[in-house]
């Protein structure tokens, strides 16, 4: 972001804005950590500040400074575009297109507010006024500690919005072990323990939150997971039955996809989830090294993300799905034995 764009956010912010911050549907940990980091920096400057997702996120996300706050567009639609149309500022963190809102989109395209995009994903598109886009991050949480250091508040951060922080930069990361992860974002993480993120409490309240369905789940994945060793590839399946055999809730599947890289060999992983309710397969793709899921994920999947974590979808039946998948595998047989 250069300097004239942050002198002229800093002059915006300066005098009381009507405010509304919206992370990607389904958010995850750095969509939700982000959003709520945001909008509690944002208060403190008097202005009225919204945090709206277009639906519902996890349970082991139910517990973040300010969650309960949030609005959702699914089920709150009529307030929710209220404010949308009456803002002065949209920030949209954590993806960098509209249609990655889902049903929000149409009425983030129309609102006349000025946009702020703060995002980490591959290739933005073009609809924000500002755009704080940085691939190299390891999440947006990050970014959002950068931007608030930048319009030099860095001493406002206290222990809500570190924990905030804490949580995305976090989960984005895998527990600070993917390659995103700098020596900048250990320096970062030390000092939102410093201003008061209790990292062990956090640790646990996102991932020691399983259920019994959910581990049973978590062994039914793993029983179908197969491997393609010639093409150094594993992918999972989970059909609609499967998950409602198990008690399926959002944020039961989080990470299943990442056993699949963690086998000896293995680059490319994928994973298949059926939604009978969205008529749709939602796949994720995680990769090591060079070999772009980003890549993968746009040309056959419809979706996008980064070079080593991206997801899309597919209205094929699961079963083709995976045979499909199976049949675009070998023309990167090159790329997956390179790494
Ligand atoms: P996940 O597999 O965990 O849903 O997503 C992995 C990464 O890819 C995340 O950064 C997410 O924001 C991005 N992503 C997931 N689904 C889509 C999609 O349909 N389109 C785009 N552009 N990105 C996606
Ligand atoms: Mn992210």
């Amino acid at each position: 972001m250069n300097t004239q764009d942050l002198l002229n956010i800093k002059q915006l912010l300066a005098s009381k804005k009507q405010i509304v911050i919206v992370p990607h549907k389904n958010p995850d940990g750095d969509a939700i950590g982000s959003t709520l980091g945001l909008y509690h920096y944002l208060l403190k400057g008097n202005h009225q500040v919204h945090v709206i997702s277009p639906n519902d996120y996890p349970n082991f996300l139910k517990w973040i400074p300010g969650e309960k706050s949030i609005l959702k567009h699914d089920t709150q639609t009529k307030i929710c575009e209220a404010l949308i149309e009456a803002a002065d500022i949209i920030f949209t963190l954590d993806f960098n297109a509209l249609h990655r809102t889902g049903n929000m989109e149409t009425a983030l395209a129309e609102s006349k507010a000025i946009k702020i995009m703060i995002d980490h994903h591959q290739a933005p598109d073009a609809y924000a006024t500002y755009v704080f886009s940085d691939v190299t991050m390891s999440s947006t949480c990050e970014m959002v500690y950068h931007f608030i250091n930048m319009l030099g508040d860095a001493n406002l951060i206290d222990a809500p919005i570190a924990t905030c922080l804490y949580v995305g930069i976090m989960t984005d990361t895998g527990s600070f072990r993917f390659p995103s992860t700098t020596n900048k974002t250990h320096e970062i993480i030390a000092q939102l323990i410093e201003k008061g993120a209790n990292n062990a409490e956090i640790h646990n309240r996102v991932f020691d939150a399983n259920s019994y369905q959910s581990l049973q789940l978590l062994g039914c994945a793993l029983t179908n997971l197969k491997i393609i060793p010639e093409l150094r590839t594993a992918y999972i399946t989970l059909s609609q039955e499967e998950l409602n055999r198990y008690d399926y809730k959002k944020g039961d599947t989080e990470g299943i996809v990442n056993y699949g890289l963690s086998i000896e060999n293995m680059i490319l992983a994928a994973i298949f989830i059926e939604d009978k309710q969205e008529g749709i397969i939602k796949i994720s793709l995680r990769s090591k090294g060079h070999f772009s899921v980003n890549d993968m994920a746009r040309a056959h999947f419809n979706g996008g993300g980064h070079i080593n974590a991206a997801g899309g979808k597919s209205f094929l039946s699961l079963k083709d799905t995976v045979e499909n998948f199976i049949s675009i595998l070998p023309k990167y047989k090159k790329a997956l034995n390179n790494e």
